[in-house]
């Protein structure tokens, strides 16, 4: 059983009830559970012109292997219809693995942890809330290091 934690991000469509969605979801993947979820968050998009983003972390435990729970994420993005257009663009659902156990994974699919997570505000603050202060990720970059260089700017708790 691994402990793994994933980024929801929605800003079309009832985006709050998009992730309230994803979350059921991600308990109705075989071999996995839902263990625990963070409020959700809201901020601006990074790139202008997209209307602002809901974002929030789920913890869960699965006996899938990486890939395969890659595969169970993007069905269900697919399911509450992600339209895979331009890099970035407005979207459904997304539904990124940042953390997979202790493991590090560098696999043209995927890539653990998440490349981009330290940079950002949306995943690192709601991920805080499911994880002892002295987390380190898989790579050993410490949690409150990161949230440190991260500032909680331009995102509203919900
Ligand atoms: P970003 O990766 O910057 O958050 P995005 O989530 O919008 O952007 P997607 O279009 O959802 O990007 O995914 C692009 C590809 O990223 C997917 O096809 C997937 O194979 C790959 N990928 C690599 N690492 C991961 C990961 N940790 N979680 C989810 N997808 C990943
Ligand atoms: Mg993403
Ligand atoms: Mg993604």
């Amino acid at each position: 059983m691994t402990r793994a934690y994933i980024g929801l991000g929605s800003n079309l469509d009832e985006p709050a009830e998009q992730l309230r969605s994803a979350l059921l979801a991600l308990d109705g993947i075989s071999a996995t559970r839902l263990a625990a979820a963070s409020a959700l968050y809201t901020s601006d998009s990074l790139l202008p012109g997209q209307p602002r983003y809901t974002n929030a972390v789920a913890a869960i435990d699965t006996e899938l292997a990486p890939l395969q729970l890659l595969d169970a994420l993007q069905a269900i993005e697919n399911g509450q219809g992600r339209v895979r257009k331009e890099r970035w663009g407005p979207r459904t659902l997304d539904l990124d693995v940042l953390l997979f156990g202790d493991q590090v994974i560098d696999l043209p699919r995927l890539k653990v942890p998440h490349y981009h997570m330290h940079a950002r505000p949306f995943v690192l603050y709601p991920l805080a809330e499911l994880v002892p202060a002295d987390f380190h990720l898989a790579d050993g970059r410490s949690l409150a290091q990161l949230l440190q260089d991260c500032p909680f700017v331009g995102l509203e708790r919900l």
